[in-house]
């Protein structure tokens, strides 16, 4: 996923958009879980702000697996992450490490892993297939979303038990 700054970089005020589309593969998140079938869509631009580049733009992956916080099933849904970052010309000078941007050096400018740590930063943290999913019950496990159970007609408060007893014992 390179990015050509052959002429934007010659020229402050520039400005270059560019896209891609690849499989997760190619940005290197093939170990990863729930990529396997995802196709990623990157749409920016490149400004030249006179001192820097700056890359900006959206990255949109469709078909990624999630495994629901609740009822743990599988279920594919898609990403939109935004994304920045800014590319100083490679000096003698210029340590990487020591500032918030990163260096280019030549024509080119490969934002392949901006990509990756930005999906991976991106990914949910509580992934739920659906709002309102019902998750499992916790007392026999059964997806309430598929169906229902019977623990909680069976399952009876401990307070409310005393009451059926004694509902019971006026019944005529
Ligand atoms: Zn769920
Ligand atoms: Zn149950």
């Amino acid at each position: 996923m390179k990015i050509n700054i052959s002429q934007v970089k010659r020229e402050i005020g520039r400005k270059e958009s560019f896209s891609f589309v690849c499989s997760a593969r190619d940005v290197g998140l093939l170990e990863e879980q729930g990529w396997l079938d995802a196709t990623i869509y990157v749409d920016g631009e490149v400004v030249n702000t006179g001192r820097l580049l700056e890359i900006a733009g959206i990255i949109r992956a469709k078909q990624v697996r999630f495994v629901c916080n609740r009822c743990l099933e599988e279920y594919s849904s898609s990403l939109e992450v935004p994304f920045s970052e800014e590319f100083q010309a490679m000096t003698l000078e210029t340590n990487e490490e020591d500032n918030d941007f990163s260096c280019y050096q030549g024509d080119e400018i490969d934002i392949t892993e901006l990509v990756r740590e930005s999906l991976l930063l991106a990914e949910p943290l509580k992934a739920l297939c659906r709002e309102d999913c019902k998750g499992l019950c916790l007392h026999c496990g059964t997806n309430l979303n598929l169906t229902s159970c019977s623990c909680l007609e069976r399952i009876v408060d401990p307070r409310l038990a005393v009451l059926q007893q004694f509902v019971k014992k006026t019944e005529p």
